[in-house]
């Protein structure tokens, strides 16, 4: 297992201007300084940051991580801009991952950002990519791209937020991969998931939130959704927990530790 919080003495200090600007967070007993230590030095991957991933990757910009790499093909077109938040009208037809990048360049000029027009199954070192993060965010919208990025977070060891959603069902789990149930341990079939599935702005950003306040939990103390299942019903508003358990047969990550 590869994840583990870095020690105070592995840490640059804070700047002052990160002191004041992340102080309201900070105040946060269970984040403090050294938790924004922790935020500032670490990289996460987003893995599409449409509807969900973009908001994802908003609330990581905002809350201090040190640099993000964006992942998602495609060129912008008029029926995502009900929901992708990092994306304009005036970016119709240009590649996502670029005009993400220059929209949290704006929310915040010091953040590191690597983008890449293409969908992680596309990316040749995928592997050496992963293998440089703190933690992945997987909120693709299909099973390929998902499946992919697990199992490069498995050969790295690399934690995995995963999030999903289609209409007004969601879900959210933590991966830690050799410790808690993988992807392929929680869903050995894909489902029947096709796209187009329907998608509410609303739904999606509350799911990236909460993604990105998972993987702020993951760097900054400990993930609480680290073999937890929590399913989410949009329309009435529960949420419910449920315990996923490693399958030590599983062809994905049972010879895994
Ligand atoms: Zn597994």
């Amino acid at each position: 297992m590869r994840w583990r919080l870095k020690s105070a003495e592995e840490l640059p200090p804070l700047a002052e201007a990160q002191r004041e600007r992340y102080a309201r967070q900070i105040m946060q007993a269970e984040l403090g300084e050294l938790g924004q230590r922790r935020l500032a030095a670490a990289t996460a991957l987003v893995s599409r940051h449409g509807g969900l991933g973009g908001p994802a990757a908003l609330s990581l910009a905002m809350a201090g991580i040190g640099k993000l790499i964006l992942v998602h093909p495609g060129r912008l077109v008029q029926p995502a801009l009900n929901r992708m938040n990092l994306m304009s009208e005036a970016g119709l037809g240009q590649g996502h991952s670029t005009q993400a990048a220059e929209t949290l360049k704006r929310c915040r000029a010091d953040l590191v950002v690597e983008p890449h027009d293409c969908a992680v199954n596309d990316l040749e070192n995928l592997n050496e990519i992963v293998a440089g993060c703190d933690v992945v965010v997987s909120a693709a919208p299909t099973f390929e791209e998902r499946r992919c990025l697990h199992q490069a977070c498995l050969r790295t060891r690399t934690p995995m937020v995963e999030a999903a959603m289609s209409g007004y069902s969601a879900l959210l789990f933590t991966i830690l991969p050799g410790e808690t149930a993988c992807l392929q341990c929680a869903f050995p079939d894909d489902g029947g998931w096709e796209e187009p599935f329907p998608v509410l702005g609303a739904v999606a950003h509350a799911l990236g939130a909460m993604a990105a306040l998972e993987a702020v939990h993951l760097l900054t103390d400990a993930p609480q959704l680290a073999g937890t299942l929590l399913l989410w019903d949009a329309k009435k508003m529960t949420m419910t927990r449920v315990a996923l358990r490693r399958d030590p047969q599983c062809p994905a990550c049972g010879g895994l530790d």
